[in-house]
Order: structure tokens, then C-alpha cells, then sequence
């Protein structure tokens, strides 16, 4: 029975390597999450029923199935019930407690053994600061929490991380229960400290750096108990977490540094309103006659689709559209929302088909041949400045060059500012129109007009 346990860790560990690879593209992505759950599921069974230690299996049912009770109907019904706007507080959550489980573990072993080795001190640091950083992340996406920071804020940390270092290594070598719990209560502080002053529109990649940490925290747990799927899938957490906040600061152009330290997004909102000359208003029936005389229409979706839960009727404008001959594609920039993806997964769940999705650089090819761009709540992907402001916060960010099309209508509310909290120049070009009101409302008007136009 005990030679089956390694198998189903080989099982589960390939089906994390192979989930994740089907993840990398829309078609195959939910399959790849089923996967993966699938494997992981093999793995808690397996070590449910087939572990054994002295000839002993676990015996404290009890209190795991409870947890496993608790934990799966929380989260089956918070996955079920969040929005997709709300989609980033969900993962810095889920990560976070993520991060408590490696720190409990090492709490658990620590007491166990009565020995802190490198693997359990680890733990509980990271998971520690994964859990304190990712939970004020979580309040500061849902506003519950506002940015903090006092002078000389970033020294203070650095010597609070000084000091936990310190007393890790001290504690390895001869260390004692209330140093040890001590530890674990600084972490927690750092974390918070760590988090507080980072401007809350910098938090998605803030969540994708904790992602990355209690990755690395769960592998240590994978050491302690030599268990290889714990390491495998505590791994690639670590590393895919690592490797998403690097795309997201290069897709950004920041580094993280700037992330880190910088308040992009936060102060810089305060410039909001600044008058960059005089802008076209275009009327609801010219939107829709332009549109449906077009023959070719990209579409560039961003945040405000998401908040205005507009991709349903944005797909039904696609078939009005392609119903009359338009051939509509959608271009989509690797940051536009509020997550790596959320365009893509927006749209995949109004069941737009992946061959219409096009990667920025097929798009910023095609727009040269594009009768109209229709820019649905995005700001900051299609800003010029990001070209030819080397002040701008944005300057050297890759954006969707929409004003090389023909014509170009943005949907929006207003003239406010996006998430870098900068003006558009792209709203004052003569080629551009602007269409006021709420992406969701604004498209089932054109969709009316469109279909009255026969
Ligand atoms: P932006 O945040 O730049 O702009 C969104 C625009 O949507 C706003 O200007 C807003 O204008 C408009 N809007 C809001 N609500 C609605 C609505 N109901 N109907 C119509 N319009 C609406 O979004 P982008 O997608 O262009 O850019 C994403 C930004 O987020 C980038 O700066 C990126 O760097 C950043 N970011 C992205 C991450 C990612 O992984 N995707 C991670 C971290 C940051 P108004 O209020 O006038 O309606």
C-alpha cells in the first residue's frame, strides 16, 4: 500500500507541470486548472489513507476533515461569488492563507522536533510575511485599509529585516522557544510594514511577488517532510510567481524597485484633471453607423469593461457586427485591467472565440489597416505619452498604437485619468472621438442602433 503514496506524488507533480503549461493559453487553461486540481486531489487522498509512519497511519481525522470541510465549502463559495473586478483581493487572500499554512507547519514541526532548522525558520519568516503582506494587500484592494508610510519607513524595514536574519540564524544554531515565537511575530510586523506604504494600484503586483514568497515558503515545508509534491508544487508557485511579477513590472516598464518604493498610481492620481486642449464628442447613432460601414473593427478592451461587466455585450456588438460582414477583432495589452490576463479571461467567459483575441504586437501590426478602433474603458494601454513623453510615468511602457487606424472611438465616463492617474493625449487627436457613458449601457445602444440600421 505504502509503495502507491510515491506514485501519487509523481502523479500530482506531473499534473501541476502539465496544468500549468496547458494554463499558458486561453483554449486549454481551464482544463489545465482542472488538471492540476485533479493531481492535488490524488495527492490529499493519497496522503490521507495511504500514509504510514511506524506502521501507523494519521489519526487525527477529526480535526482534517474539518478542516477540509471548512476550508473547501469557504472557498468553493467565495470562487463562485467573486467578481471579476474583485478578482485580485480573491488570489491576495487565497495567498495569504497559503502563507499562514507554511508558517503553521513550521510552528507544528517546531514543536514537534523542538529543533529549528534552516527549513522551519525559513518557513515561518516567509510564510509569516506572506500571510501579514498578502492580508493588508487584500484590505488595501477592497479599500479597507489606506496607503501608510512615515519618514525613513524604508530604512526602518530594511533593519527590521536586519534584525529577523539575525535572530534566524541565532535561533538555528541555539535558539530558544520565545526567541522562536518572537520571530514569528516580527515576520508578521515586516510583512505588514512591508506592504503599508506601496500604493494600493501597485498591489496586483505586489500579490504576484507574495504569490512567489509563499511558493517558496510551502517548498520548505516540502524539505521538512521530504515530501516531493509539497517541493514540486511549493516550487513552481515560487518560481511562476517570480517570473509573472518580472512580465508585469517589464509589460509596465517599471522596475521593481519602483514598485517597491515608488507610489505610482497612488500621489500621482493627485495630477488628475489637467486640460491637454479641446476634444471631440461623438453621438451615439455616428458610433453605430461608423461601426456598422466599417469593414474592419479592433476592438481594445481595459479595466473599465471589467467594471462595467460589459463583455457580454460587447460579444452580441461582435456578432451584430460580424453579422453585417465587419470583421471585428479584439487587441489586448498584457496589463490591461487589473491582472495579468483579465482581458482575456473577461472575454473567454462572454465566450469571445480565442482566434479573435490578438497579442499587442499582431495587433499594433494590424492597425494601420483598421477602419475603426473601438476603445472600451482603456487608458493608460493606449496612451501615446508612453512614445513621446520621456517625463511621463508611463514613458517607455509597450502600449497599442490604436492611433495608426483610420478612426478611433473611446468609450469612457469622463475625462478622468486611468490607473497611472496621467492624461491622453489620444483623447485630444484629431482622429479620435470620444463616446461618453458606461462601456455596458453605451454598447446596448449601439447594439439597438446597429440592428435598426436593418
Ligand atoms: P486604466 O485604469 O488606465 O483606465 C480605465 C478607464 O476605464 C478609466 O480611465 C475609466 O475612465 C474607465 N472606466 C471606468 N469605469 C468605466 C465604466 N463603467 N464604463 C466605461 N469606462 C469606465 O485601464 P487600462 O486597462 O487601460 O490600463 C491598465 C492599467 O493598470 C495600466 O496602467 C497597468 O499598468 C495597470 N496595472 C495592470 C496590471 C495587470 O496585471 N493587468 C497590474 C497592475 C497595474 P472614467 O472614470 O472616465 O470612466
Amino acid at each position: 500500500m505504502t509503495a502507491l503514496l510515491p506514485l501519487c506524488y509523481i502523479l500530482g507533480s506531473i499534473t501541476f507541470i502539465v496544468g500549468l503549461k496547458m494554463m499558458s493559453h486561453p483554449s486549454s487553461a481551464r482544463t489545465g486548472n482542472a488538471v492540476a486540481a485533479a493531481g492535488m486531489t490524488v495527492a490529499i487522498v493519497g496522503t490521507l489513507f495511504l500514509y504510514r509512519n511506524g506502521g501507523h497511519g494519521l489519526h487525527n481525522y477529526g480535526w482534517i476533515f474539518s478542516g477540509l470541510i471548512l476550508g473547501g465549502v469557504f472557498g468553493v463559495l467565495a470562487a463562485r461569488k467573486v467578481k471579476m473586478t474583485a478578482m485580485p483581493e480573491m488570489v491576495s487572500l487565497f495567498n495569504g492563507m497559503g502563507g499562514a499554512c507554511a508558517a503553521l507547519i513550521s510552528i507544528a514541526e517546531y514543536r514537534h522536533s523542538g529543533y529549528a532548522g534552516p527549513f522551519t525558520l525559513a518557513g515561518l519568516v516567509i510564510g509569516s510575511i506572506s500571510f501579514a503582506g498578502s492580508i493588508v494587500a487584500w484590505g488595501k484592494l477592497s479599500g479597507k485599509v489606506k496607503d501608510f508610510a512615515f519618514p525613513g519607513q524604508h530604512v526602518f524595514n530594511i533593519a527590521i529585516f536586519l534584525v529577523l536574519v539575525g535572530a534566524a540564524i541565532y535561533t538555528g544554531a541555539a535558539g530558544t522557544d520565545w526567541l522562536f515565537y518572537a520571530i514569528a511575530g516580527l515576520s508578521l510586523v515586516y510583512g505588514v510594514l512591508f506592504v503599508l506604504p506601496i500604493g494600493g494600484a501597485d498591489m496586483p503586483v505586489v500579490i504576484s511577488l507574495l504569490n512567489s514568497f509563499t511558493g517558496v515558503a510551502a517548498a520548505c515545508g516540502g524539505f521538512l517532510y521530504h515530501n516531493p509534491v509539497m517541493l514540486t508544487g511549493g516550487i513552481l508557485v515560487g518560481s511562476a510567481g517570480t517570473i509573472l511579477t518580472i512580465l508585469m513590472c517589464k509589460a509596465m516598464n517599471r522596475s521593481l524597485t519602483n514598485v517597491l518604493v515608488g507610489s505610482f498610481g497612488g500621489a500621482a492620481a493627485g495630477r488628475a484633471g489637467a486640460t491637454g486642449g479641446a476634444y471631440k464628442e461623438m453621438a451615439q447613432s455616428d458610433a453605430a453607423v461608423v461601426l456598422a460601414y466599417a469593414r474592419e473593427v479592433m476592438i481594445v478592451p481595459g479595466y473599465g469593461l471589467a467594471v462595467a461587466q460589459a463583455q457580454h455585450a460587447c460579444h452580441e456588438l461582435e456578432r451584430v457586427l460580424g453579422a453585417r460582414g465587419v470583421n471585428v477583432q479584439y487587441a489586448i495589452h498584457p496589463v490591461a485591467g487589473r491582472m495579468p490576463g483579465h482581458m482575456n479571461v473577461l472575454l473567454a467567459e462572454a465566450d469571445v472565440s480565442y482566434d479573435r483575441l490578438l497579442e499587442m504586437e499582431s495587433a499594433n501590426d494590424l492597425f494601420a489597416h483598421t477602419d475603426v478602433v473601438l476603445v472600451l474603458g482603456a487608458n493608460d494601454v493606449v496612451n501615446p505619452a508612453a512614445k513621446t513623453d520621456p517625463s511621463s510615468p508611463i514613458y517607455g511602457m509597450p502600449i497599442l498604437e490604436v492611433e495608426k487606424a483610420k478612426l478611433v472611438i473611446v468609450n469612457k465616463r469622463s475625462m478622468k485619468p486611468g490607473y497611472a492617474g496621467i492624461e491622453n493625449q489620444l483623447f485630444f487627436q484629431p482622429k479620435t472621438s470620444m463616446l461618453f457613458g458606461d462601456a455596458k449601457g453605451v454598447l446596448q445602444q449601439l447594439i439597438g442602433e446597429i440592428k435598426a440600421l436593418g
